[in-house]
């Protein structure tokens, strides 16, 4: 099928976009970032927007930049960018890491972060990445700027606090310590296929023990999120299998995993014990 008809604006700046989105949006306008997840489902006719807003030509939403405690990601860069560190030490290592489990590569040379965030797969790799090292998305409309921190960002199964006239512009992910240890692992049933659940988790170690412990679970409930239970397991302990296995049990109870036709509850929680455990080994090895 061929999508329905729509009408295409191609802004030049971010102050345009955000101009022709606040008379679009009221009247079904989204925006088009890499078009991966808007077009399919458009060509399927399960979305019929009116208006799309085009941000490709948008030079400075293609900007990427550290200024040493944050990485700002702007609203076009693709997921290919990250096929390389795009900042030393561990930050830029893992998001490259991460980068290669999601979809294939032509997919990976148009989608972008911001509009994997966007879309709010409960699947998504970026999201994960962004709930778990506690990011902050920055949302333009003609009303002002809105910072938006990554615990108040996702609102369920592809729903954000994004309205619908605001235009993300940007995520500021924080750069952690040079020391930090970080591991990530997920599941899925054939290469480039959405994870049915991933682990990101990072630590680093005070005289032989665990601080700092983040645990971030994807793709078993709506949204990614951090796993408090899992993270005290971790806290004040030294690495060991043990410590690891307690961790991944603490998350797979944790969790309320989500159902769906291949995917029933008591295997969901496998899974996360599963890549909990794997991306802890990982982040020690
Ligand atoms: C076969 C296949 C496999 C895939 N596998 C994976 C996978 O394993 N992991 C994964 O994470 N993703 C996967 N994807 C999705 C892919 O990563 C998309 O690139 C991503 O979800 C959306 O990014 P996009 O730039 O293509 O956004 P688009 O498709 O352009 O937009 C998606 C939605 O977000 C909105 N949006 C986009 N950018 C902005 C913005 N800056 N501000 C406000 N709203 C915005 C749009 O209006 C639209 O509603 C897969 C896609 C396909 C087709």
């Amino acid at each position: 099928m061929k999508p329905a008809p729509f009408t295409r604006h191609v802004p030049r700046t971010v102050d345009e976009a955000v101009r022709i989105l606040s008379e679009v949006a009221p009247r079904d306008g989204r925006v088009l970032a890499g078009g991966q997840s808007l077009v399919p489902i458009m060509a399927f006719r399960l979305a019929k927007p009116a208006h799309l807003v085009d941000i490709n030509e948008i030079a400075e939403l293609g900007r990427i930049a550290s200024d040493g405690k944050t990485l700002s990601i702007g609203a076009r860069v693709r997921h290919a960018a990250f096929h390389k560190p795009v900042v030393a030490g561990p930050l830029g290592a893992i998001l490259t890491h991460v980068a290669r489990h999601i979809a294939h590569y032509p997919i990976r040379m148009r989608g972008t972060f911001c509009g994997s965030l966007a879309h709010a797969d409960p699947a998504s790799e970026w999201c994960l990445v962004a709930a778990t090292l506690g990011a902050t998305m920055v949302a333009k409309s003609t009303r002002g700027v809105r910072q938006i921190a990554a615990k108040d960002f996702f609102a369920g199964i592809m729903t954000t606090a994004l309205a619908e006239d605001e235009l993300l512009t940007e995520t500021r992910l924080p750069i952690p310590p040079p020391d930090t240890k970080f591991g990530f692992n997920e599941f899925s049933r054939r290469a480039g296929d959405f994870a049915m659940s991933a682990a990101l988790v990072s630590y680093r170690l005070q005289d032989g023990k665990i601080a700092d412990a983040r645990v971030g679970v994807g793709g078993a409930e709506p949204s990614p999120r951090r796993i408090a239970q899992a993270e005290a397991t971790l806290n004040g302990q030294p690495p060991s299998d043990k410590v690891f296995r307690s961790a991944a049990e603490a998350a797979a109870k944790a969790i309320a995993p989500l159902e769906d036709h291949q995917t029933n509850a008591d295997y969901r929680r496998d899974l996360v014990r599963a890549v909990v455990r794997r991306a802890l080994e990982q982040a020690a090895s």
